[in-house]
């Protein structure tokens, strides 16, 4: 795999974010101000217009802009989460070969830098509640010696099941905080949106 992988996953984020984008919105209509989706859809479709202009020769580079397009173009909570995800995993990626072991430091490397901006907890409702179950399935298979796509459909299907249990929870951080335990029964946006690039990733990546 290489720089192409990357190219292709990142296209099909765009699809699936854009496709998903009423759902987001309705989603953060809940328990948020009803931008979560047109916020992804729009940093993603920046990050298309970078790729359908620049040609990268590695995939940190790509990732890293795509990283910076993301905390440029989108406002809210998401833009510097998002944003400093894939920053974060472009810097992991530099000068390694890509496996599922580097691959996997990468992501680890990506949600660090979303804690380190946003210092969200599990169980607080973010983002979170779905990236952490989706690098304990991924370690896990790597450990395990499954392949790439094997432990990246792990990874989305622990993520997915880390979004489903955000429903019960009292946001603890964010604007859904804001209503306490009037949160309480309603899905997280971020958590879905995560799942939905991660479910993007089992798809292309491999
Ligand atoms: P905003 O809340 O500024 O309107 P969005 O609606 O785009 O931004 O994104 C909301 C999502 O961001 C939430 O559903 C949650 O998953 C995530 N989020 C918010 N605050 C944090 C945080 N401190 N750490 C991790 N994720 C967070
Ligand atoms: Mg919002």
């Amino acid at each position: 795999m290489g720089v192409d992988s990357f190219v292709s996953w990142l296209r099909d984020v765009a699809v699936s974010l854009h496709d998903n984008a009423a759902y987001l919105t309705e989603l953060d209509s809940a328990i948020g101000d009803a931008d979560h989706g047109a916020n992804m859809d729009r940093g993603f479709q920046a990050v298309v217009g970078v790729l359908d202009e620049t040609s990268f020769d590695s995939a940190d580079e790509l990732l890293k802009k795509a990283g910076m397009t993301l905390v440029s173009k989108v406002g809210g909570a998401s833009g510097p989460l998002y944003g400093t995800f894939f920053l974060r995993f472009g810097t992991a990626l530099a000068g390694a070969d890509l496996t599922p072991e580097t691959i996997g430091k990468g992501l680890h490397a990506g949600v660090e830098g979303v804690l380190a901006r946003g210092k969200a907890e599990l169980g607080d409702k973010t983002m979170y509640d779905a990236w952490a179950p989706a690098l304990e399935a991924y370690d896990a298979a790597v450990a395990g010696g499954s392949d790439l796509g094997t432990a990246l459909t792990a990874a989305a299907e622990a993520a997915a099941k880390g979004r489903d249990a955000t429903i019960p929870l009292v946001a603890r951080k964010g604007r859904a905080s804001y209503l306490g335990e009037r949160s309480a029964g309603h899905q997280d946006p971020g958590a879905t949106s995560t799942t939905l690039i991660l479910e993007s990733a089992a798809r292309t990546l491999p």
